[in-house]
């Protein structure tokens, strides 16, 4: 049996992202077309977080491209592993598609002993989203007012101060870890499901802070939330009056979290082409990009967010959060 898969290039805007699988079997031609049903996208972490709200938008308008609906399946649990491990699994059809990010995707292998799936080995990459800075957060009624007030406080009391996080091994959790090793304090963290419920516990003042994805924390902010830091190098007008944290209390700390698409391995490549091409395709659309920039999330070059280039970067962060975990020792404790 011969499989030829050709990429269908037409005009119509439709059409342009489907893929067309031809199978020759004795002779016999037969014709799928992807895709032919909704396509299922597994954010490995609760509803209502970041990863999820971000997954869904470009679902949306991703899917339009497609002419075909994505749905989105929350796996939550263990840092994002959990529904990584399904989507590595899952049948190479074209229909399941991992949403991935920095954590699960390049920090676990150095993190958690026994992992069953290999980030680069056992997916197809096949195109990175724009990157979302993260922003450091108390609850409006902390008494830190600020992100030195936190770290004196740390510095005094070491192991004291809550930390919530999205699970252990998500950026939440990797990205307190480097700052507080950066600014040479030690903090407790509490892990849950996703940043949604661990964002509720921190307004509640169950636990004394967060560092979140900009993208949810913005609306946050206000009567329960404050904002005391950015990780990115610089400023931004979405958070006016907040500090990056880098150029005022652990000089050049600086972190993003970078997501991606994947799909099982083996999964056609005309299939994720496709794929790619309707995102960017998308992505085309001003307003939209103009809105995911007011949110503090960073568009990237379109060469960026190609699979190759996704491939590569899924590589070069595996080996680079290596060295970050071993250097900061962050252990899954
Ligand atoms: N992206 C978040 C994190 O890893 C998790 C979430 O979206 O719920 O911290």
């Amino acid at each position: 049996m011969t499989l030829h898969r050709t990429l269908t290039r037409t005009f119509s805007a439709l059409t342009l992202a489907t893929a067309t699988l031809t199978v020759h079997s004795t002779g016999q031609a037969q014709q799928t077309h992807w895709p032919a049903k909704p396509v299922t996208w597994i954010v490995p972490f609760a509803a209502g977080g970041p990863t999820d709200a971000m997954a869904r938008d470009i679902a949306d308008r991703t899917g339009k491209q497609l002419g075909q609906t994505i749905l989105i399946e929350n796996v939550p649990g263990a840092g994002g592993t959990i529904g990584s491990t399904k989507a590595a699994r899952s049948a190479p059809d074209g229909y399941t598609f991992l949403v991935g990010h920095m954590g699960y995707m390049a920090a676990a292998p150095a993190l958690y002993k026994k992992l069953s799936y290999d980030p680069v080995k056992d997916f197809e990459a096949v195109f990175r989203f724009p990157d979302t800075p993260m922003v450091l957060m108390v609850s409006a009624q902390s008494p830190f007012k600020d992100a030195a007030a936190l770290v004196a406080h740390a510095k005094a009391h070491p192991g004291q101060l809550n930390f919530s996080n999205a699970g252990v091994g998500s950026a939440s959790h990797l990205v307190a870890a480097l700052f507080a090793s950066k600014a040479g304090i030690r903090i407790t963290s509490v892990a849950y499901k996703g940043a949604g419920p661990a964002l509720n516990d921190l307004m509640g003042g169950q636990v004394d802070a967060m560092f979140d994805q900009t993208n949810t924390a913005l609306p946050q902010l206000g009567p329960r939330v404050r904002a005391v830091g950015l990780t990115s190098r610089e400023t931004s007008p979405q958070f006016p009056g907040v500090p990056a944290l880098g150029a005022q209390v652990v000089p050049g700390f600086e972190a993003a979290t970078w997501y991606g698409i994947y799909a099982p391995k083996g999964t056609p490549a005309n299939i994720v082409s496709a794929l790619h091409q309707a995102y960017l395709k998308a992505l085309q659309d001003k307003e939209w990009t103009q809105r995911m920039a007011a949110q503090g999330i960073r568009l990237l070059d379109t060469a960026a967010y190609a699979p190759a280039a996704l491939k590569q970067h899924t590589a070069d962060e595996g080996v680079r959060w290596q060295k970050v975990i071993a250097d900061a020792g962050i252990t899954l404790e």
